[in-house]
Parts: C-alpha cells; structure tokens; sequence
C-alpha cells in the first residue's frame, strides 16, 4: 500500500548540497517525488512504501550533509499521486529569503582531489564543493546564487558546469565550483607592490615564511599575518611590530601535530575539526612551540587549515602564527589596499588573490568545557549568519549592542540573525564595517527594524548610531541585557537568580556596575545584590593601569599604603578619592579583579583588555580549600563588603603566602559569596534556576568552580553555550529585553 508525504526541512538546507543529498536517498529508498527549494528550506514530497518512507524521514535526521543544520522537520500525509519518478524540481519562486551558510571548512573528498597529481584540481588553492567552501564571505545578495557572489566574474569553463549541472556530481549545484583555467589565482607581492615572479606563489611563500618573514596571507574572511611559530625572533619581531606585547597569537597546525603541542580531549578533537573549524583553546604541552606566542599562558589557541591555502603552506612548514590582520581594535583586512596602506610595516610580502572577500569575517574562537561541552568566546566564521532561535516571537528589530566586542542583532519573529564580531566601536573603520553591515544584513534577511534596541550608556558610539535611527527606541541597561540574553539563549521562562559578573557597564543609577545579582525572567528584571561601589581615580582610564585601582581600594577601605607607584602619584590618587574628585563608583566585578591582581603585583598595567583577570586566573593553584572572609550588608539592596576580603590578602601577602594560593583563595570567596547570596535570594523568593553571564565568566577556573559548588548545593544552572559569556552576548539580549520592555 503505497503512501505519499510532504515533508518540510528548515534551516541551513540551501547551498550545502541538501538537494542532491535528497534526491540520492529517494533513489536509494526507491521512492518518487520531488524536492525543491523554497523561501523557507526545502520542500519534499516522497511516494512509495511506508517502512521506506520512515527510513527516509530517519536518514535525513541522521545523515545529513555536513554541513547542512537542520532546525526544523515537519512531514505532513497526503492522498497518493502516483509520482513516476523523482525529481529535483526549479526553486519555488518567492520574496523571501533562505538561509545563507556558513563559511564552510574543506572537506576531505575535496583533500583528496587537491593532493592527487593525477586530478584537474590538483593543488588547487581554490577547491570546494557542495560540502565545503566559501559561503557567506562572498554573498552579495540572497537567494544564494553564483550570480550573487564574487565568484560571478570568473565564467565557468566547460568541465566545471557539466560538474555543476550533473546531479550525481558532487558538486552538482556548488556555486563557487572552478578549476585552474577558470577560477581565481594566488599572486604574491612584495610590500612596496611589485609582484614577485613565480610559478608558485604559495610555495614561494612557504619559502619566504621559512626564512624569517611575515607575511599577509588572503584566506576565506580576510587577511592573516603568518610567520613561522617555531622561529622566536621572528615572533618577537611581529609582537614589536604589532605592538602586541603579550596578548596571545592563534596557531595554525595539522591535526597529527595537536598531539605534540597540546593536551587536547576527544570533545576538543570533534570541534576543532568541525565545519566551522575554529580557534580552540587547548592546554598547552612541551615547549616546541616558542613561549613568545602565548606568554605566561597555559592555553594556546589552535586552528586547525580551513581553506586549501592553508593546506597547501602547511605542506611545507608545520606550524604557523596565523593573526587576524588589522591594526589594533579594526577590523580585520580584507583588501590589497588595507595591506599596503594600514600594515606595511608590518609584513613584507603578501600572498593575495583575485577573488574579491565581500563579508569580512573572523576566525571564531572556542573552547570545551567541562560537562556542559562547546562554548564560544567569539563568534564569527563557520558561525554566522546561522540565526539563533528567540524564546519569544519579536517585531522587526535591530539591536545595535554595546561598545566593547560589538555584535549587533537584527531579529524578526522567532530568529535572531546577531552578526559577526565587529569589534570595539571606538573608532571610523569599526563604525564603517558596522554599518555596511547593518545595511546588507537588512537586505538579505529582508527586516525594516520598526524597533531599535540601544545600551543607555549616553556616549557609547553604539547609542549615538540608534539615535539617528528612525523608528521607536529603547534602552535597555547593560547586566540586564547580559541576563536576559542568557535567559534567552537557555530558553528559560521561570524567575531566575541572574548573576552577571563583567567589566564595564554603565548602570540605572549613573554608576558603572559590574558585579550584579538580579532576580527576574526576561520581561521583569530587579537588582537585589552587588558588589560594594568603590572609588576608580580618574574615571575609566585607569582600568589600563590596574595599580591605581588597587591603590585606590585599599586606601578607601583599608586606608593602607600600597608602594606600586611614586609617592608622588600614589598621592594624588589619595587625594582624588578623599575630595570624590575626578572620580566615578564601580560595582564591577572586573575591576576587583585588576585590583587584587595588581596588589600582589602579577599585573599592575596592561596591554589588551582584561589582561590583570587573565593572568590571576592563570596563577590560581589547584585543590586549595579556604576563602577569605567577607560580609554582606543587608540593608536595602544587599551589598558584598570588599573591605574584610582585600585585608585577609593584605594579611596573607604579609606571611609571604605565595601568589598562586592567595588567588586561589580569591576565587574561592567569589564562590562562597556568589552561593551565600544566591542562597538566601533561594529562599526569599523560592527560586531555584540561576543565569551566570557576563565577561568574568570567562574565567574558566572561575566559571567551572562555581557551576560545581551551585549545582552541588541544588541549584540548576544556565550558563551560555551559543553566544559569548562577554560581549558579543549583548545585542541578542537587547532584542528580547527591548521587545518586552515596550509591551
Ligand atoms: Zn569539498
Ligand atoms: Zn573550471
Ligand atoms: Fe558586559
């Protein structure tokens, strides 16, 4: 008795080889129908016997292409028709839009043609097929189409569109599919712009890379700076130039050598291999890899080649520094021109092409955490524009985020679409990218906002940008955005205890807050804890210089001396918060951490953002016990006093208590803290779910200390997985905050 259904898939099913996948499993299955694209994601229909039919509505679950994501699968009973074949059949014609992927890592069958002398694409730097390549770097307009890529101006020769055209190809339908005499092709230029004559650029530039130089390199998002990661001078030489002290470089290796260099676990393998390929963070291992490339740092961050360039240099020389190009804070390059200009004296030769990089977009960075899996601390390629499903269903909105890691998130119904990393909206070329992709953003995914969500800090760039904007706006306070973005994320509806520990955020009273506990779900948020408001000297800038916040501290609590500056300076700190001049009040969890980090001297001034955090963090010893006492004041909103907690240091600095237990110590207290206070918020409110949010949180000794002892003690806990713990988080939080703030 034969049966026929319509079965419709939704998600990222267009551009990653759905449809041939589909039409191959009919065959298989011998069922006929048809299947075709639709605005929405693909629509099948299947005629044949019933067990066949369940087998394949499993298989599609099961074994996807991969790198096809599947959201939703709704399958539908229909009287039979008597199909006779199946069919691919032309796209629905429609207004709408579908899904744009992700740029796509290369697949191994891809590999094997690259490396076998004997194919048409052998070393081929511009490989792909249905599964893997480039997607969203170079769309133009949706629906996807080769037209609407940067691919359009290079004509497909003969042998590449009968690939294109042959459903059993695989890369039948692969937009950016070329060879040799059609394609795009490496050049590669000295920096004064004179092309160096080779047969082989690419293996020119191993050369070049072997012997000491830096070198720009045009991948799938934009240009890295490489050099050699086992030559320390050379790396020295990129931190002086790059005025980049200390912040790690990511590394660039083959999947063999991740062994050598690394303690990485089977969950970390998986993901760093996956499609989206990103930036892990592993534990460092051996010291083959010069201590210049993550200084003082137990992590190393690893990526594993995700364009066939990249495979093709690692041929010839195993280990590569691969920096994102830009000068500090930009965005990453992702022109010739930005090459010559901007970072000139930065590299001396560049490995371009002629494939234009329409979308700039980062490398995405990662990491495994413990019990819970897959966590992100940037998200960018492999990631976006993948929307991220909202827990409530929103009117057309445009989130323009915050100040620090921008993301912005534009949102319809029941879909976030939050962008790529833009980066710190502190200057023109960050404010440029921004709004370019604003604009494309609104295009492809066709939403007009009706409602701009904005941070309410008055002199964020990002709040000046809503301004101009027409439409109804709203502002919606920092932490809450964090929290709610959690709440969000985690698709969590009940009261929840919110505990945001960040940096910066400007807060409902004028102050800078930063160490907050709230109460509430994702309409109705109330602060009903923070960390005690304490004295920064001279506003924000002194957050480069974490010795004057733990002068500024120590004094105001303890009225102590610390010798970390001039008798002269020390003074007017003094003075500064003795007259309350030139000062502002944090709560800010992040500054406590640069104070403490400054006190014992691990870190008294840094060079990129949260560095005195980072390197505390990385002192902490393992296995201690003990916390340090603290009080909580009761009165009104409760407040954790600092004071006990930086004199117990001061106490265990003067018994000469080593550095690494007297961290681990801190970290212990914020715990107990954190838990006390969620305890007694347990039971005046009997709730039992508890968000942890904000930049803090990516502290990993922190973040899994307290998921342990909170979970021990009962609690259930949501921690982000999808979006960042920092920033990049904001802007999906805004939308859901902002929509429900207005109702
Ligand atoms: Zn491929
Ligand atoms: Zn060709
Ligand atoms: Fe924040």
């Amino acid at each position: 008795m034969p049966r026929r259904k319509r079965i419709r898939v939704r998600g990222i099913v267009q551009g990653v080889g759905f449809r041939p996948y589909i039409y191959r499993l009919a065959h298989s299955l011998r069922l006929n129908g048809f299947v075709r694209n639709t605005t929405n994601g693909v629509e099948i229909e299947v005629e044949g016997e019933e067990k066949n039919i369940n087998q394949f509505t499993k298989e599609i679950r099961i074994q996807r292409p991969p790198a096809a994501r599947i959201d939703e699968i709704s399958i539908d009973s229909l009287k039979t028709k008597g199909y006779e074949e199946f069919s691919i059949r032309k796209s629905r014609a429609s207004k709408g839009f579908t899904q744009i992927s992700p740029d796509i890592a290369t697949c191994p069958d891809c590999l094997k043609e690259m490396n076998d002398p004997n194919d048409r694409r052998h070393e081929f730097p511009f490989i792909n097929c249905t599964n893997c390549g480039p997607r969203y770097s170079i769309i133009t307009e949706t629906p996807y189409d080769r037209v609407k890529t940067s691919m359009q101006e290079f004509k497909m020769c003969r042998d590449c569109a009968k690939e294109f055209d042959e459903i059993a190809d695989r890369r039948f339908h692969a937009h950016p599919d070329c060879c040799a005499d059609c394609g795009p092709e490496y050049e590669l230029y000295s920096i004064a712009g004179k092309k160096i004559d080779t047969d082989d650029p690419i293996s020119r530039t191993a050369e070049l890379l072997k012997k000491g130089n830096i070198v720009a390199i045009k991948g799938i998002g934009g240009f890295h700076v490489a050099c050699d990661a086992l030559n320390c001078n050379t790396t020295k030489k990129l931190r002086r130039l790059k005025h980049r002290p200390t912040k790690p470089f990511a590394l660039m290796t083959r999947a063999r050598n991740l062994n050598k260099i690394t303690h990485i676990n089977i969950h970390e393998k998986r993901m760093i291999d996956s499609a989206a390929a990103p930036i892990m963070l592993l534990r460092k291992k051996g010291e083959l890899i010069c201590e210049e490339v993550a200084p003082n740092n137990p992590y190393l961050g690893v990526m594993l080649p995700y364009t066939p360039v990249h495979h093709l240099l690692l041929n010839e020389i195993p280990y590569l520094i691969m920096t994102s190009a830009n000068i500090q804070d930009e965005p990453i390059a992702k022109d010739e021109k930005d090459i010559t200009g901007k970072l000139g004296s930065l590299v001396s030769f560049y490995l371009g092409h002629n494939r234009r990089i329409e979308n700039r977009c980062d490398d995405s960075i990662g990491y495994h955490l413990q019990n819970r899996g897959f966590s992100i601390i940037r998200r960018s390629r492999g990631y976006a524009p993948v929307p991220i499903e909202l827990p409530v269903t929103v009117k057309p909105t445009l989130a323009v985020g915050p100040y620090l890691k921008n993301t912005f998130t534009l949102a319809d119904k029941k879909e976030a679409y939050v962008s790529p990393h833009v980066g710190d909206l502190d200057n023109l070329e960050t404010l440029h990218f921004f709004e370019e992709m604003v604009d494309k953003y609104k295009r492809w995914f066709r939403i007009e906002p009706q409602l701009i969500v904005h941070d309410l800090h008055p002199d964020y760039l990002s709040t000046k940008i809503a301004r101009k904007m027409s439409g109804e706006r709203i502002g919606v306070q920092h932490h809450i955005a964090h929290f709610v973005s959690c709440l969000g994320e985690n698709h969590v509806r009940e009261n929840t205890i919110g505990i945001i520990f960040d940096g910066t955020g400007y807060g409902l009273d004028g102050r800078i807050w930063g160490g907050e506990f709230f109460i509430g779900d994702m309409v109705h948020q109330e602060r009903v804890a923070h960390l005690e408001y304490l004295p920064l000297p001279g506003g924000e800038s002194s957050i480069r210089r974490p010795y004057r916040i733990a002068i500024a501290y120590v004094h105001k609590l303890l009225h102590k001396n610390l010798k970390l500056a001039s008798a002269s300076e020390a003074k007017i700190i003094k003075r500064m918060i003795d007259e309350e001049r030139n000062t502002v009040y944090t709560s800010s969890m992040g500054r406590l951490f640069d104070c403490v980090s400054a006190m014992l001297g691990v870190t008294t001034e840094i060079t990129y953002e949260a560095e005195a955090a980072i390197n505390l963090e990385y002192i902490a010893a393992q296995g201690v016990k003990g916390h340090y006492p603290y009080s909580i004041s009761e009165s009104g909103t409760m407040t954790v006093e600092i004071g006990t907690i930086l004199d117990a240091i001061m106490g265990d600095m003067k018994r000469r208590v080593s550095n690494r237990i007297i961290s681990a110590k801190f970290h212990n207290t914020i715990v107990a803290f954190s838990l006390d206070l969620a305890n007694v918020l347990r039971d005046r409110y009997r709730l039992n779910r508890v968000c942890f949010s904000g930049g803090v949180f990516q502290n990993r000794y922190l973040l899994n200390m307290m998921i342990e002892r909170f979970e021990a003690d009962g609690f259930r806990v949501h921690t982000h997985r999808l979006l960042p713990n920092n920033d990049g988080c904001i802007s999906y939080g805004q939308v859901i905050a902002g929509n429900n703030k207005e109702s």
